[in-house]
C-alpha cells in the first residue's frame, strides 16, 4: 500500500518541476510546490488538484532555505522525497575555451550549490522520513562521455551535480535515503525549447526516481530508468 508521502520540488513553478508536482500529487502524495517567487509558486499550485502547498525557496539563497527547513519541521515534521529540479543557464553556447566565468560562476551557484544547499537543509528531515528518496535531476550533457563543447557552464554544473549524487548516496545508504540522479531526455519545456519529448514523459525519469522502492538502486544515473554513463 502506498504511504502519503510529504515531498519538496524545487523550480516547480514551470516545466518539468510543476508537471512532477502534478503527477504525485494525483497520485496521493503530499507535495511542497516551490519557487523563488511566492507569487508563481501559489498561481502554480492553485491550477492543479490534491494536495499541494506552495513555498518560496531560491536554491541560491541560504536564508530561503533555512526558512523552508524551519516550516516544514513546525508543519510536517520530515520530509520523505526531495527532487532537486532547479536549474538555469542550458542556453549558454559558449567554449570552454572563451567562457565568461561569471556565467559558469551562477550555474554552479544554482545548478550544484542551489541542490546541495536545499539537501543540506532538509536532511534532518529526510532522515526521519519514511524511504527517504533525493533524486538530482541532472542531463546527459553532464556525462563525462559527452563533453565535446557547448553549454560548458551547464555541463560542469551537472557533472558536479552527478559526483555529489554519488557522494551523498554513499553517505546516507545507512539512513535508508536512496540519492539519484536523472536526465529527463530532452524536453519541450522553456529550457527545451520547442521539438523535446511531452514533459509529462520528461517528468517520468524523474518520478521512477522519487518511486523507487527500498530494494532499489542508489548512486546511479538513469533515464528511462536505464543507467546513463557517467
Ligand atoms: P525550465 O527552465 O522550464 O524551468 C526551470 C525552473 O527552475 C523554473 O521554475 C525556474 O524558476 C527555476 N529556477 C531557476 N533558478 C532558481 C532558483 N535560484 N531557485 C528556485 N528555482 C529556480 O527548465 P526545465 O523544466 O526544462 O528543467 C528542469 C530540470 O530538468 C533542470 O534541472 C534541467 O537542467 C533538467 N533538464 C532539462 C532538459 C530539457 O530538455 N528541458 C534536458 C535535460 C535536463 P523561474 O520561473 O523563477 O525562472
Amino acid at each position: 500500500m502506498r504511504v502519503d508521502r510529504i515531498c519538496v520540488v524545487t523550480g516547480a513553478n514551470r516545466g518539468i518541476g510543476l508537471e512532477v508536482v502534478r503527477q504525485l500529487a494525483a497520485a496521493g502524495d503530499t507535495v511542497v510546490l516551490t519557487a523563488r517567487d511566492e507569487d508563481k509558486a501559489a498561481k502554480a499550485a492553485a491550477g492543479i488538484g490534491g494536495d499541494v502547498l506552495a513555498r518560496r525557496l531560491d536554491v541560491a539563497d541560504e536564508r530561503s532555505a533555512a526558512e523552508l527547513a524551519r516550516e516544514l519541521e513546525e508543519s510536517h515534521g520530515r520530509v520523505d522525497v526531495l527532487v532537486n529540479n532547479a536549474a538555469i543557464h542550458y542556453d549558454t553556447w559558449q567554449r570552454a575555451g572563451d567562457a565568461d566565468l561569471g556565467v559558469v560562476s551562477e550555474a554552479l551557484e544554482t545548478n550544484l550549490l542551489g541542490a546541495w544547499r536545499v539537501t543540506l537543509a532538509l536532511l534532518p528531515l529526510l532522515r526521519r522520513g519514511a524511504h527517504g528518496r533525493i533524486v538530482n535531476v541532472s542531463s546527459e550533457l553532464g556525462s563525462l562521455a559527452s563533453m565535446e563543447g557547448g553549454t560548458p557552464a551547464y555541463a560542469v554544473s551537472k557533472t558536479a551535480l552527478n559526483a555529489l549524487t554519488r557522494m551523498l548516496a554513499a553517505e546516507l545508504r545507512g539512513d535508508g535515503i536512496l540519492v539519484n540522479a536523472v536526465c529527463p531526455g530532452w524536453v519541450a519545456t522553456d529550457m527545451g525549447g520547442p521539438g523535446g519529448r511531452p514533459v509529462a514523459e520528461g517528468a517520468r525519469s524523474v518520478l521512477w526516481a522519487a518511486d523507487l522502492p527500498d530494494s532499489g538502486p542508489t548512486g546511479g544515473f538513469f533515464r528511462d530508468g536505464q543507467p546513463l554513463p557517467w
